[in-house]
C-alpha cells in the first residue's frame, strides 16, 4: 500500500502530494487526514496522508517513517475543504490543512499515550508498557514497538486509552486523579459480599461510586468526607475499584457558576424570523440565511432556540462571533443555555487552552462552539447549523495565508452537511444585503426592538460651530451637559472614539515634519505609557525625540486624540466621574478585559471609554447615553468600504444605548454632518443607506458589482518592484477578458514596509471563468525568481485591505 502525503513545504515546487510507501505493519492502520514523519530529500518532514491507494506510478518510493496520531485529525469534509481553500485563496495545500487545526498540533509536542482503565482491562500486548505509570511517550511505543500500532488503536476506539499532546504550561495543572468501579464488577451485591460485613466505608464508597456510574473527583471526595484515602487504597488493591488520571480543562470561563437560562417565549417577530429556520433544520437542506435584525431585536435568542432544535435533532452548531465582541457576557448567554455542551474558540486563549477546547469537539464531548473565525473549521461531523453574528464584519477574512473569508468557508461547510447557514446583523454587508435581495440569501427582516422598546435618539453636533463658539475641548456642549446629567441621576454613558485615524503621530510645529520609522513609509505612534515612539508595521520602536531631526526646533509635540488623552481631559471637566478606559494598552493582560466590563457592569464606573473593542455586545441596562467623539475619523480613509464601515460602526455603537427600560440617547459629534452615512444613521434607515451606497458602487464599479483581486508586490529595490508589477500589468491586460479592467500598476497606501517597496494592481471582474487559473501562472512565474531574489507576489482575492 502506499499513501499520498502533502508534505510540510510551503513552496510552488512541492505543492502537490508524494508518494510514499507504507510499511507492512501499518497497513491498514495509517489511514487519510492523519500526519505522519516522512523522509523528504536530507531532511525527515510532517506530511498529512490524504489518500491511500493499492499502487504508485513512481518507480522508486521512501517509506513512512513515523505515525503522528493513532486517530486522523482532519475528517473527509475537511480533506475536501482544504483542496477548496487552495482553489479559492491561491495557497498552499499545505497551508490549507495547518489552518484548520489548533497550533498546538502544529509544533513539534511530546505526545503520551494515557491508560483510562486499570492496567488488566488493557490487551494483554500493551499491558507490559503500562504497568509502572498511567502514561507512556508515543515516541517510546513507537521505536520499541511500532508493531503494536493496531493494538493501540483498537484500544483508543474502545476508550481504553488515549492520545494527549503535552502542551506544557507553567502553573497549570491538568490531570486529577479519579475513582470508579472497576469493568468486572457486575453485581454491587456480590461484589459487597465479597468485601465482608465489616469493611463500612468500603461497602458505603463502593455503593456510592456504583450508583454513580462514572469516574468521581477523589480530591472532591476526601475533602468533603464522603471516605478516605485509606478506604479508597483497600478498594483498589481488591481490585473493585480503580483509579485514574483525568483530564481536568483548562477553562478561562467556566470558573463562575453560571445560572441556567431558559428559552424565551419568542416575539411575533422572532416567531416569523425562526420559522424558515426550523423547516430547514427539519428538511436537512443547506439554506442561507440573511437576519437583519435592528440592535435589541432579539437575534441572539433566536440564535439560541436555533441551535436548541439542532440540537433536540442530535446534530452539532458552530457559532462565529467576531474577535472584539467575544466578550464574557457574550459567551455566558450560550453558556447558560446550553451548558457545558459549549466550547469556545478565541484568540485570548493560550495555545493549550485552544487545544483543550479543540479537542473537546474533536471527541464529541461538546455539541456547539463558539468562536472567532477559524472556528468555522470545528471538526464536528454532524453539522446542523451555522451561526454568523455581526456578518459584515471586515475580521471575518483573514489576511494572511489561506486569505479565506469565513463566511465563504461556511457556505462550503452548509452545503457539504445538508443545513442551514444564518448570517446575522444590524448593517449587512453590501455584498450580503444584495445577495439577499436577489434570493440567493433568504431574508429574515426583526425591524423593531423586543417589547417595542425604542431605538436610541441621535443627535448629531457639528463641530465646526463648537469651534465658532468658542469650545475648543473635544467634548460639544450638548455631549458635556448630557454627561453632566448621567452624573446626577445615575445612569452609565459609554463614549467611543474610533482607533483608526485616531493614532498619535509625532509633529513639529515649526517645520510640519512628521516622526515616521526608517523602514517603512508610515508615522510613527505616540506611546505615552514609555515615552516612545512606534511603528506598527515593523514594531520598530524609538525614544521620543527632544528636538526635530529636520530643523532642530525643540516645538516636536504629539498629535491626534487617543484615549489616554480623552481620559485626561474627563479628569479635567468632570474630575468627579469614575471612568474606565479600554483599549489595547488597558487590556493586554488576560482577563483584563472582563474584569474592566465586570467593573463597568457592576456601576462601579460612570464612563466606559473605549475604541472599537466596546461597539459590539455590551449589552447593560444602565447605559443611556452613548457619545461618538469623532464619527467622520473613518470616513476618509482610502478604502472604498469606508462608507459602509462609519455607518455600520455608528449604527453598532448607538445600539449599546437604551437597551432595557431606561431609554437611550446617542450624540454624535463630527465634521461633516451631512455626510449620508451620518445622516441616516441619525434616520436609522438601513434601507436608504443601502440604496445611496449601491449607487456609489455602481458607478465606480465596485462590489457588489464587480469582483475585486489584489496583486501586491514587493522587493528592496523600487525599479525592481515597478518593472515586474508593469510585467504583470500587461499579462494580466493581455490574458482577462475585455469586460475586467485591470488598475495599475500604482504605489501602495504604504508605500514600504521593513525596508520593502510596495507596489499594486487591482483588477475588476464580473465572469472570469478562468481567473484563478491565470493569477497561478502570475504566482508561479514571479515565485520562481523568489527563490533567487527577494521579490514576493501576494494575490487576495476578494480584498478588505488595501494597504
Ligand atoms: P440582538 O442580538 O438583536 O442585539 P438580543 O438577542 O441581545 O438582541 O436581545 C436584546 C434583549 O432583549 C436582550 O436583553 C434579550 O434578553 C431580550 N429578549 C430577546 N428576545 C426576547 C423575548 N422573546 N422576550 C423577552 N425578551 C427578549
Ligand atoms: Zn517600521
Ligand atoms: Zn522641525
Amino acid at each position: 500500500m502506499i499513501a499520498k502525503v502533502i508534505v510540510d513545504v510551503p513552496t510552488s515546487q512541492t505543492d502537490r502530494a508524494f508518494d510514499y510507501l507504507i510499511p507492512e505493519k501499518w497497513t491498514g492502520i495509517i489511514s487519510p487526514g492523519m500526519r505522519v514523519v516522512v523522509p523528504f530529500g536530507p531532511r525527515k518532514i510532517q506530511g498529512f496522508v490524504l489518500k491511500t491507494e493499492e499502487d504508485s506510478t513512481v518507480a522508486k518510493m521512501k517509506a513512512i517513517e513515523e505515525v503522528l496520531d493513532v486517530e486522523p485529525i482532519l475528517t473527509n469534509e475537511l480533506l475536501r475543504l482544504g483542496d477548496w481553500l487552495t482553489e479559492q485563496t491561491l495557497c498552499y495545500k499545505v497551508s490549507a490543512y495547518q489552518v484548520m487545526l489548533p497550533a498546538a498540533l502544529r509544533t513539534k509536542v511530546k505526545k503520551e499515550i494515557r491508560c483510562l482503565c486499570s492496567v488488566k482491562e488493557l490487551p494483554v500486548a500493551l499491558q507490559p508498557f503500562f504497568k509502572e505509570k498511567g502514561s507512556i511517550q508515543w515516541d517510546h511505543i513507537q521505536k520499541e514497538a511500532p508493531e503494536l500500532l493496531p493494538e493501540l488503536q483498537k484500544a483508543v476506539k474502545k476508550k481504553l486509552i488515549d492520545m494527549n499532546y503535552r502542551v506544557q504550561e507553567k502553573g497549570k495543572k491538568k490531570t486529577e486523579k479519579f475513582i470508579r468501579v472497576a469493568k468486572h464488577v457486575n453485581s454491587l451485591l456480590e461484589a459487597l459480599q465479597m468485601i465482608g460485613a465489616r469493611a463500612h466505608k468500603q461497602r458505603e464508597l463502593l455503593t456510592y461510586l456504583y450508583e454513580e456510574g462514572r469516574a468521581v473527583s477523589m480530591k472532591a471526595l476526601l475533602e468533603t468526607g464522603k471516605t478516605t484515602r485509606a478506604t479508597v487504597k483497600g478498594l483498589i488493591e481488591k481490585g473493585f475499584i480503580v483509579e485514574t488520571d483525568e483530564e481536568v480543562y483548562r477553562d478561562p470561563f467556566l470558573e463562575k457558576e453560571i445560572k441556567p437560562t431558559k428559552p424565551l417565549p419568542l416575539t411575533a417577530a422572532q416567531e416569523h424570523a425562526i420559522n424558515p429556520i426550523f423547516a430547514a433544520i427539519e428538511r436537512q437542506v443547506f439554506e442561507p440565511f440573511l437576519l437583519h435584525g435592528v440592535t435589541g431585536s432579539g437575534k441572539t435568542e433566536v440564535y439560541l432556540q436555533a441551535i436548541e432544535r439542532v440540537l433536540a435533532n442530535g446534530k452539532e452548531a458552530i457559532v462565529l462571533v467576531p474577535e472584539i465582541s467575544l466578550t464574557p457576557q457574550m459567551v455566558q448567554r450560550f453558556r447558560a443555555r446550553f451548558g457545558s455542551l459549549v466550547a469556545v474558540l478565541h484568540s485570548g486563549l493560550s495555545m493549550g487552552e485552544k487545544y483543550d477546547e479543540w479537542r473537546k469537539i474533536h471527541r464529541k464531548e461538546v455539541k456547539v462552539v463558539v468562536g472567532a473565525r477559524s472556528a468555522v473549521f470545528a471538526p464536528f461531523e454532524n453539522l446542523g447549523i451555522i451561526i454568523i453574528d455581526e456578518e459584515h464584519e471586515s475580521s471575518y477574512k483573514q489576511e494572511e495565508n489561506p486569505r479565506y473569508h469565513a463566511r465563504d468557508v461556511a457556505m462550503y461547510r452548509g452545503e457539504f452537511h445538508h443545513c442551514p447557514v444564518v448570517l446575522g446583523s444590524a448593517t449587512p454587508a453590501l455584498e450580503s444585503y444584495a445577495r439577499a435581495k436577489r434570493n440567493v440569501y433568504t431574508l429574515l427582516p426583526l425591524t423593531e426592538r423586543v417589547n417595542n422598546r425604542a431605538m436610541p435618539t441621535v443627535e448629531v453636533v457639528d463641530m465646526r460651530d463648537e469651534l465658532r463658539n468658542g469650545n475648543r475641548s473635544m467634548f460639544s456642549q450638548a455631549l458635556f451637559e448630557k454627561l453632566q446629567q448621567r452624573l446626577e441621576r445615575k445612569e452609565q454613558s459609554v463614549l467611543f472614539l474610533n482607533r483608526r485615524g485616531y493614532s498619535t503621530f509625532v509633529m513639529c510645529r515649526d517645520c510640519g515634519y512628521v516622526a515616521s520609522c526608517e523602514h517603512c513609509d508610515i508615522s510613527f505612534t505616540y506611546h505615552r505609557s514609555h515615552h516612545s515612539l512606534k511603528c506598527h508595521y515593523c514594531g520598530h520602536e524609538e525614544r521620543m525625540p527632544e528636538t526635530c531631526q529636520s530643523c532642530g526646533s525643540e516645538h516636536i509635540r504629539f498629535f491626534g486624540s487617543g484615549t489616554q488623552k480623552v481620559e485626561e481631559e474627563l479628569a479635567r471637566v468632570l474630575p468627579e466621574a469614575r471612568v474606565i478606559r479600554m483599549d489595547v494598552d488597558t487590556t493586554r493582560k488576560k482577563g483584563a478585559h472582563e474584569r474592566l466590563l465586570t467593573k463597568f457592569g457592576q456601576g462601579d464606573a460612570d464612563i466606559l471609554l473605549g475604541t472599537q473593542m466596546i461597539a459590539k455586545g455590551l449589552d447593560f441596562p444602565n447605559i443611556t447615553l452613548v457619545g461618538v467623539l469623532a464619527a467622520d475619523s473613518m470616513l476618509h480613509i482610502p478604502d472604498f468600504r469606508a462608507t459602509e464601515r462609519t455607518f455600520q460602526l455608528l449604527a453598532q455603537v448607538s445600539g449599546r444605548a437604551g437597551r432595557h427600560q431606561l431609554p437611550g440617547e446617542v450624540i454624535v459629534q463630527t465634521y461633516t454632518p451631512d455626510h449620508y452615512s451620518i445622516e441616516l444613521v441619525k434616520a436609522n434607515n438601513y434601507e436608504q443607506f443601502y440604496e445611496a451606497e449601491m449607487k456609489y458602487r455602481r458607478m465606480s464599479g465596485y462590489p457588489p458589482y464587480y469582483y475585486l483581486a489584489l496583486v501586491n508586490v514587493s522587493h528592496p529595490e523600487l525599479t525592481k518592484v515597478i518593472g515586474v508589477t508593469e510585467k504583470i500589468v500587461h499579462f494580466l491586460k493581455d490574458e482577462l477578458s475585455s469586460q475586467s479592467v485591470v488598475l495599475g500598476p500604482v504605489v501602495s497606501p504604504v508605500a514600504r514596509i521593513k525596508d520593502r517597496y510596495r507596489y499594486q494592481c487591482l483588477i475588476k471582474y464580473k465572469v472570469e471563468p478562468n481567473l484563478t487559473k491565470i493569477l497561478k501562472e502570475v504566482q508561479q512565474h514571479f515565485l520562481h525568481e523568489t527563490s533567487r531574489g527577494q521579490l514576493q507576489v501576494n494575490i487576495d482575492l476578494q480584498p478588505y485591505l488595501f494597504m
